[in-house]
């Protein structure tokens, strides 16, 4: 629904700076509310939480506190690297993903690259590169977050895809950073966070069962082979 809101939104404020700072108070708003809430409360347990897992309810003072941890010219500066045209295979989308995978392992989160070639409707066999950090990769259980940082090839066209899908993975990184302090529990707990930095979310020609979330598909199929989902 937020997503659905943001794009009403933008209908209406069709400018750059419109663009990205309406999205963007959008974002921290939702951020801010509902998952930073969820991961602090989560995280809040300490380590090796009992299963079923329990949140607990944050304190007004609480929620402030977590607000305040958003700096807007922070979440720009991190946003600025990825807010390219950045086509599966282009040396933009090397860059991109060179950038997310150092960021997240700067910020001690350890980082797997889920390599994997698939057919495309227009342009042959492409190879692909799902990103997966975790902060404690030997965690039972996760809460997964996730986006995807390809843009979308549209002939004769340079789309940058802001809001899909440049902004939620700046948003995932900005989240890293400013809530890191909190995370130090997490780095040894049974119950840990997940990001999924998806690649190939984009058709290349017509979105449908075989052209479009190639990263996604991919992922699933690896992970239910290996029995992830009922570890
Ligand atoms: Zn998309």
């Amino acid at each position: 629904m937020v997503w659905f809101s943001m794009f009403c939104l933008l209908k209406i404020l069709p400018t750059h700076e419109n663009f990205l700072s309406v999205g963007y108070q959008i974002i921290t708003e939702l951020f801010d509310v509902v998952i930073g809430d969820v991961i602090l409360a989560m995280l809040s347990n300490g380590p090796n939480p009992p299963t079923p897992h329990r949140s607990r309810p944050i304190s007004n003072e609480h929620l402030k506190s977590i607000n305040d941890l958003s700096d807007i010219g922070k979440f720009k500066e991190t946003l600025e690297p990825i807010l390219v045209p950045r086509i599966v295979g282009t040396p933009n989308h090397e860059k991109v993903r060179n950038y997310i995978v150092d960021e997240m392992k700067r910020l001690n989160w350890s980082v797997e690259l889920d390599t994997f070639d698939d057919k495309t409707p227009n342009f042959g066999t492409k190879t692909f590169h799902n990103i997966i950090a975790k902060l404690n990769p030997n965690a039972k259980s996760f809460l997964t977050l996730a986006c995807h940082y390809d843009s979308k090839y549209i002939k004769d066209v340079e789309f940058v895809g802001a809001i899909d899908s440049a902004v939620p993975c700046a948003m995932l990184l900005h989240m890293a950073e400013r809530l890191n302090g909190y995370f130090e529990s997490s780095k040894t707990s049974d119950l840990s966070l997940m990001f999924v930095f998806f690649d190939g979310e984009e058709a290349f020609q017509e979105w449908g069962p075989e052209d479009s979330i190639y990263g996604a598909r991919h992922l699933a199929s690896r992970w239910n082979s290996e029995n992830f989902f009922q570890k």
